[in-house]
């Protein structure tokens, strides 16, 4: 069996000796394809490709096509809109990503955020403390669980809500509240913390009338996606309450607007950082490299995407 490593932006040393070290311990081989700058390249190397692993490397359906033998495709990190699903299902190849591999260093950059605010974006003035604040965690998952467990060592009094997790333990277990609403949510937020997935239900969804109902001097930190806020609404908000303030790790459509009339209330980062620490890539790797012996060997598809 073969597992291709097909990687634009490669992998750190240390990620793909650690893969090498689980594909081989398997009794598979490892190939290596990094920095290809053609298609053609790609094409080239999973021909004759057991399994892939990838970045953000497009799997469109002409490189499914052109690999005869795949089985499995698995993308190294949480978003897989990189991978041609449809054209993958259709030949039987499982897709799957390491979901939660990332998660530590988005939530460490959702903290940061608060404190980044809260100091005036690192200017002279006086700034305002985290500890003895309500952080409210829209959305109960992988990144949301660890910034509440992270919000409670930092002294914040920590509100959660997650509709789709009935099982009020794994809130009381982290010493978190779980609330009801989402208005509930919001209105009792200081700094409201968004991890919900962009799905039908929630684009947009996030608008005037939550941000409105927030606490004076209110922050809202988007780590999740742009397209959860409803951005008209975002501008009518803070344009209102001179005391909002909004902070995202995946700038706006409006970003130009919300920096130029918003000024310090307002920060969006130069390029989607929550993930990106050497940590997080590394785990992803490796996460990537055992699911796919698990899958070859055992047959799990926990993490399939296109089941
Ligand atoms: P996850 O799948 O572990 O958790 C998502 C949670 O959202 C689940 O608990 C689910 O029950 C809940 N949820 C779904 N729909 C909801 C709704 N309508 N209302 C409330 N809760 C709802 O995902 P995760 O790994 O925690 O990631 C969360 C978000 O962060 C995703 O949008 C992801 O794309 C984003 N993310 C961003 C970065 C980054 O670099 N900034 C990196 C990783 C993930």
């Amino acid at each position: 069996m073969k597992i291709l490593v097909a990687t634009e932006k490669p992998f750190a040393k240390k990620a793909v000796d650690g893969i090498r070290g689980i594909v081989e311990n398997a009794g598979y081989e490892l190939a290596l394809l990094e920095k290809y700058t053609d298609k053609s390249e790609l094409l080239e190397a999973v021909a004759d490709a057991d399994a892939l692993i990838v970045r953000s490397d497009k799997v469109t359906a002409e490189v499914i096509a052109a690999a005869k033998n795949l089985k499995i495709v698995v993308r190294a990190g949480a978003g897989y809109d990189n991978v041609d699903l449809a054209a993958a299902s259709a030949r039987g190849i499982v897709v799957m990503n390491t979901p939660g591999q990332n998660s530590n260093a988005v939530a460490e950059l959702a903290l940061a955020m608060m404190i980044y605010m809260s100091r005036n974006r690192f200017t002279p003035g006086t700034g305002s403390e985290i500890q003895g604040k309500t952080l409210g965690i829209h959305a109960y998952g992988n990144v949301g669980k660890l910034v509440g467990r992270k919000g409670k060592a930092l002294g914040m009094n920590v509100v959660a809500y997650d509709p789709f997790i009935a099982d009020e333990a794994v809130f009381e277990a982290d010493g978190v509240k779980k609330v009801a609403t989402v208005e509930e949510l919001y209105k009792a937020s200081d700094f409201l913390s968004l991890h919900i997935p962009a799905t039908e239900q929630t684009k947009g969804s996030i608008g005037y009338d939550l941000l409105m109902s927030m606490p004076k001097g209110a922050t809202l930190v988007n780590t999740a996606r742009k397209e959860v806020i409803d951005e008209a609404g975002l501008v009518r908000a803070l344009t209102e309450r001179e005391d909002l303030k909004y902070i995202t790790d995946i700038a706006a459509g409006n970003q130009a607007e919300l920096d130029e009339k918003f000024g310090k209330r307002v920060f969006a980062t130069a390029k989607k950082m929550g993930a990106e620490t050497a940590e997080a890539n590394i785990n992803a790797g490796l996460a990537a490299a055992s699911q796919i012996v698990d899958f070859l060997k055992n047959g799990n598809t926990r993490f399939q995407v296109n089941k």
